[in-house]
């Protein structure tokens, strides 16, 4: 299986590529593989050239490093997720549980931006759960009693009030959240590249076909070479499943997004000239809805069973054209041919929601699986993978452990007929906020 990514990524800066792209081509050997240079593999690999400094570490992806959901995702750096309910104790515990991961994932990337002066539009403008349905005011208002029993801050909002901070009429209720910032990741994962540890070896459109261990090697098969390593991170996201691995507690979805060019002077006052916002929605399936920082909208409304490593061109333009509508229905005056660019992307499902975050076997480690919150919980999961990897203990670690495991899948074609029932009925339930 080869992975093939369209180029047409709002978010990648395709003018401005990078030119040291090194493909493996002959046989090497290693104390630490990374495999897959995305948040989780990218963060693993710089703290292990912070921590084994003597040691030969090797980053490796089938495509270019940061290319994959990296890049194409939404660029909400989440502090909560909306679930429903939440009322007893134990189901607080859970979430607390979650949130504290959120937190220390939050940190993790403001530590790193910090200390490389990255500029990634970080915004800390924090975002709304909305929703056009007057009667999902219920659920916002079990998730605020949730959200004050944890401290966070929120307020709900209605119509007019939001009319004005959106620029649309479309939503008649939503829950607003002081936390969570809205960042460019794109900017993000490339400073992530460009910051590597020089003892890192980063090699590029090299894919993994098959890996096995050998005495207390593992042996990993690539396109045009082999590694022998001594420990191994799996990072891969998506495709861990492709790998077999944990095969039975993940699954990849398929998502797109499109996002429109800026907005003229005159388009953005039509609307109210509104400041950066990001909306989620209260239905897992409805739209998440992004003003960006230059005055583009950005919008993700589907979620699908699909081939991860591939969607033609043509099955894109038909999902730009429900992005289109998307937009055409919060609003209505802006003009009908502004999308810019359309993308998809794959993201690492588990039953519960609950993270990847394991040592599955002598010297072979995995982290992934984080939904729609990869930016921060990869960033994290990806540093303590390999400070696991590296026989040491923290109190991140300890919170990590702490969550729900996920929960066993079962087997194909029961999974798939499955899942794919979930999402029409998820779908149809959502149809009035896609
Ligand atoms: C449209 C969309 C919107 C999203 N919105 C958000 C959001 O707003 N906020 C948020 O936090 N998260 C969001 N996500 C999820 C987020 O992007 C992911 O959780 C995150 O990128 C995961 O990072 P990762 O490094 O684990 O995986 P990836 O970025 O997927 O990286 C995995 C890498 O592994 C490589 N790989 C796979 N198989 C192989 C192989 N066999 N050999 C070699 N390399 C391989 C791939 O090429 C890829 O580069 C969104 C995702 C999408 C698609």
């Amino acid at each position: 299986m080869k992975i093939f990514n369209d180029n047409s990524c709002g978010w990648i800066d395709y003018k401005n590529q990078r030119s040291n792209i090194k493909k493996l081509s002959n046989d090497l050997s290693c104390d630490y593989l990374i495999v897959g240079a995305g948040f989780t593999g990218l963060s693993a690999a710089r703290k292990l050239g912070q921590i084994a400094k003597n040691k030969k570490i090797i980053l490796i992806d089938a495509q270019l490093a940061g290319e994959g959901a990296s890049s194409r995702n939404s660029g909400y750096l989440v502090d909560t997720t909306l679930n429903d309910g939440f009322t007893s104790n134990k189901e607080l515990k859970n979430y607390k549980k979650k949130t504290d991961i959120y937190k220390l994932g939050i940190e993790v990337v403001k530590k790193f931006i910090k200390e490389y002066q990255v500029d990634c539009e970080w915004n800390e403008s924090g975002k709304y759960f909305a929703s056009s349905k007057s009667e999902d005011r219920k659920i916002l208002e079990n998730f605020s009693e949730t959200l004050t029993k944890l401290g966070f801050k929120h307020n709900l909002l209605s119509n007019n009030e939001l009319n004005r901070r959106l620029g649309t009429n479309f939503y008649n209720t939503a829950l607003y959240t002081k936390g969570g910032i809205l960042l460019h990741p794109g900017k993000l994962v490339r400073a992530m590249i460009d910051t590597l540890p020089e003892n890192v070896e980063l090699f590029e459109n090299s894919l993994l076909l098959d890996w096995k261990t050998k005495n207390d090697l593992i042996s990993c098969t690539f396109e045009n070479g082999n590694i022998s390593t001594k420990k191994v991170i799996f990072a891969t996201n998506g495709f861990l499943k492709s790998l077999g691995i944990k095969s039975n507690y993940n699954f990849p979805l398929t998502l797109t997004a499109s996002m429109t060019r800026p907005l003229t002077d005159e388009e953005f006052k039509s609307i109210g000239k509104p400041k950066e916002w990001g909306v989620l929605p209260v239905k897992p399936m409805g739209a998440t809805i992004r003003m960006t920082k230059d005055r583009k909208i950005l919008i993700r409304n589907t979620a699908e069973v699909h081939n991860p490593s591939k969607m033609s061109q043509s099955e894109l333009n038909k999902r730009s054209i429900k992005q289109k509508f998307g937009i055409k229905k919060r609003f209505p005056q802006l003009p009908n041919d502004i999308i810019q660019s359309t993308w998809s992307g794959i993201v690492s499902r588990t039953r519960n929601s609950s993270q990847i975050f394991e040592k599955i076997d002598d010297n072979i480690f995995v982290a992934g699986c984080y939904n729609g919150s990869g930016i921060g919980v990869g960033t994290l999961f990806g540093e303590q993978i390999a400070i696991k990897a590296s026989k040491e203990n923290t109190h991140e670690i300890e919170t990590i452990e702490a969550r729900n495991k996920p929960t066993w899948l079962p087997p194909q074609p029961f999974l798939n007929l499955g899942i794919k029932t979930r999402l029409i009925y998820e779908r149809i339930k959502a149809r009035s906020e896609i």
